[in-house]
């Protein structure tokens, strides 16, 4: 193996002891601004010429390029840098070390990715190896909210290939789940509880629309599912109406939230809401209700034939010693906006437990293997 495991342990340790919870999800909290410094500190000990921009007030990216001779395939490797937030965590920033286990918020997702991001770098270094085509190390804000971070990168930079280092257990992740987020709204009239003749109440003009939208959600449970991905699937996250007793509540809000499997399009899924608002406006002159899509991510899809796909198998079947599983994801990554840019995608990460939960951790030698892994797909790809 070409890593430097040492270099790996005291890399990730400190990538997990720095705070980068995103500033979006808990208000307060610090950003990526520490971490990127870090970050291009150690590219800089590496003499790697790191690029750090602002991509937003107090947001930003890392990137670096280890530049290749010509004629060959460009390569992108791209991590995220912001956790999320830290609640019922009880040393969330501790950086632990316990039967080859480092824990802490962003250990697994994705700490790790980018420990071995870095040591795969390093090995290219250290080992002079040569590259026809650009490597391109990246490290992003924001993927746990709005991906502003990949989406800056993506207005420039168009590479050949691009491997997103999300965690995946070292299994090799060619499709995940999209989402849409919408805001409904109900209108009603608001007058004294003993007044039915002049109130109108928004709450139970929202009930009938959650009638028809627990249908839609019913048959959803029906529909066939994607062989790695399963079925498309509808809920209501956040619901809140009204201001008191003995008042017909005026206003009734909704969060609805579409997870997607690839196919779904963004205006079937708006127009689903649409015409249940539709239908219920013809059955009641005074039904009055709204629907604003805040949010739409794509879902994402790629062949297992892919030529990126075939070197990362390669890659992986020599360093892991067994056959490559091919999986898909539940949740959004960025990965689905590279692929849309063009570039030949997948993701594949660290093994580790507690996405998003209070004990997060990522397992050492998954790290050190992420990286030959990535080492050896980029000598192969970048040909
Ligand atoms: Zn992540």
């Amino acid at each position: 193996m070409k890593i430097d495991k040492n270099f790996v342990i005291t890399t990730l340790q400190k990538l997990v002891r720095i705070n980068s919870i995103n500033p979006m999800l808990s208000s307060g909290t610090p950003g990526e601004k520490e971490i990127c410094c870090y970050i291009a500190d150690v590219l800089k000990t590496l003499n790697l010429n790191p690029e750090i921009q602002e991509i937003s007030k107090n947001r930003f990216n890392v990137t670096a390029v280890i530049k290749g001779t010509g004629s060959g395939k460009s390569l992108l490797l791209n991590a995220h840098t912001d956790t999320v937030g830290v609640e019922n965590m009880n040393d969330p920033f501790s950086g632990k070390i316990s039967d080859g286990k480092l824990f802490g918020r962003g250990a697994y997702d994705m700490k790790g990715s980018i420990a071995a991001m870095l040591a795969a770098a390093k090995a290219m270094v250290d080992n002079k190896t040569q590259l026809k085509g650009d490597l391109v190390i990246a490290f992003v804000a924001d993927e746990e909210y709005d991906s502003i971070g990949t989406n800056h990168l993506l207005k420039t930079l168009k590479t050949d290939g691009a491997i997103i280092t999300e965690p995946s257990n070292l299994d090799i992740c060619i499709a995940h789940r999209g989402f849409g987020l919408y805001e409904i709204i109900t209108k009603g009239k608001v007058a004294h509880g003993g007044r039915p003749d002049l109130g109108i109440d928004a709450n139970m003009q929202m009930g009938k629309i959650l009638h028809e939208l627990n249908k839609i959600s019913q048959e959803l449970k029906k529909k066939e599912p994607h062989a790695l991905l399963g079925r498309p699937s509808l809920h209501i996250p956040v619901i809140g109406g009204g201001t008191e007793p003995f008042t017909y509540s005026g206003k009734c809000k909704i969060i609805l939230e579409r997870r997607t499997i690839p196919g779904n399009k963004d205006e079937e899924c708006l127009a689903e809401i649409n015409n249940i608002i539709e239908k219920l406006s013809e059955e009641d002159q005074q039904f009055d209700a709204q629907v604003k899509q805040i949010m739409w991510r794509d879902p994402f899809e790629t062949s297992k034939e892919s030529e990126l796909i075939n070197k990362l198998s390669n890659s992986s079947k020599s360093v892991l010693n067994k056959e490559p599983v091919y999986i898909g994801h539940a949740w959004w990554e960025d990965s689905a906006l590279t692929a849309k840019k063009g570039i030949d995608t997948v993701i594949i990460g660290p093994r580790g437990e507690g996405l998003h939960t209070a004990n997060e951790w990522v397992e050492i030698e998954s790290v050190n293997e992420l990286a030959e892994i990535l080492y050896q797909t980029a000598i192969n790809f970048c040909k």
